[in-house]
């Protein structure tokens, strides 16, 4: 059968890849690239379009080209075998099987896929079963040990590795999951391939599950455990640059309790992983672990409401002691020191020895008897 030759324009390979648009500026568009940028859920992406000039480029893969090129490339095919599965595409599912003469209409689907993010109660379900499928690799226990957890506060934490690079593994675990009766739609760090199989991204290092005021986990970061990376040291588990997946957000992370009677405090901590060792080192006080200094907010204040915690010595802010160089991190603490204040609760910084970088480094050497 011969096909009338059509021209594959770049609003219909967009409209079928459904990539993650991260800015449109007329026809240009930047979004994440699907092959470097599987990580991102913030900033600019590498990957240019312009819908107009009908062109690609990927500023990392250093890979452009045409729709058509952009469509194999991403669909790993060769141009032709792309060709011919657009082709039909095309003229089967739209009118269009001439060649256009218009200049085209923007109507991609910009996906914003936080918007599919599924609620906390499936994700809390789908993680705690995925967790007990993962195992925790020596490297990474020898990590967490040499941060002052022991063995034991480490497997009750549920720390696994995430860094399960067979494919066939992963989508057996997926497999699993859904034999139990859970959903994968719409929980960060799942995704879809073509054939319909569910996989998992995978990653070089282990997973802390971050969980809400009630318990149940929002979502895992990854502590990426590499030498040379470059990269930064955390991520969270999320697939949002996956067309079938979905983006994780700045989950927050509450994580031991207060003796209602003794100690009505609280403290608020920069990292998830920081809160768990922390809490632990101080006889399981209650953290709460925010992703970064200038971010989450909101949800700390939120969690600080729910506690019932507002006067001055219950809020604790626990800063890197970087905080005295960095200007950004003394603007961040002002801001949410601002937020809390909006919401009528009193927030002081807690200050500690400055020989030490981070409060849970301090606490170690500590409870190692090497400060006061
Ligand atoms: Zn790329």
């Amino acid at each position: 059968m011969k096909h009338e030759l059509i021209d594959i324009r770049m609003d219909d390979v967009l409209n079928l890849l459904r990539l993650n648009i991260v800015k449109q500026h007329g026809n240009e568009l930047n979004a994440y690239c699907p092959k470097c940028d599987i990580h991102k859920i913030k900033g600019e992406g590498h990957l240019y379009i312009n819908v107009y000039k009908n062109t690609f480029f990927c500023h990392k893969c250093g890979v452009g080209g045409n729709a058509l090129q952009l469509y194999a490339w991403l669909s790993n095919m060769d141009t032709k075998e792309a060709y011919k599965e657009l082709t039909q595409i095309l003229t089967k599912g739209t009118k269009r099987a001439r060649k256009a003469v218009a200049e085209p209409t923007v109507n991609y689907n910009i996906t914003v896929k936080s918007d599919n993010l599924a609620p906390v109660e499936q994700r809390d379900k789908v993680y705690r079963e995925f967790i007990k499928l993962l195992d925790l690799d020596e490297k990474h226990k020898e990590h967490l040990l040499l941060r002052g957890l022991t063995e034991t506060f480490i497997k009750f934490k549920s720390y696994k590795s995430l860094n399960v690079r067979d494919e066939r593994k992963r989508k057996e675990i997926c497999k699993t999951l859904i034999e139990k009766g859970l959903s994968l739609e719409g929980v960060p760090g799942f995704f879809r391939h073509s054939d319909g199989s569910w996989d998992f991204i995978n990653y070089d290092g282990f997973c802390i599950p971050a969980k809400d005021f009630e318990g149940r986990i929002q979502g895992l970061q990854v502590r990426i455990v590499k030498e040379n990376s470059t990269s930064g040291k955390y991520r969270w588990f999320s697939s949002g640059n996956v067309p079938t997946g979905t983006s994780a957000k700045n989950f927050i992370h509450v994580t031991g309790s207060f003796n209602e009677e003794k100690c009505r405090r609280a403290f608020i901590i920069e990292g998830i992983l920081k809160a768990d060792i922390c809490s632990y080192l101080m006889d399981g006080e209650l953290f709460i672990g925010i992703p970064g200094i200038a971010n989450s907010h909101d949800s700390a204040v939120e969690v600080v409401k729910n506690l019932g915690l507002k006067y001055e010595g219950e809020v604790y802010v626990v800063v890197d002691n970087d905080y005295y160089d960095k200007k950004e991190v003394q603007d961040a603490f002002e801001k949410l020191k601002k937020k809390f204040k909006e919401a009528g609760i009193s927030i002081l910084r807690l200050g500690f020895n400055l020989s030490y970088k981070g409060f849970d480094d301090y606490l170690l050497a500590k409870a190692r008897g090497e400060c006061a």
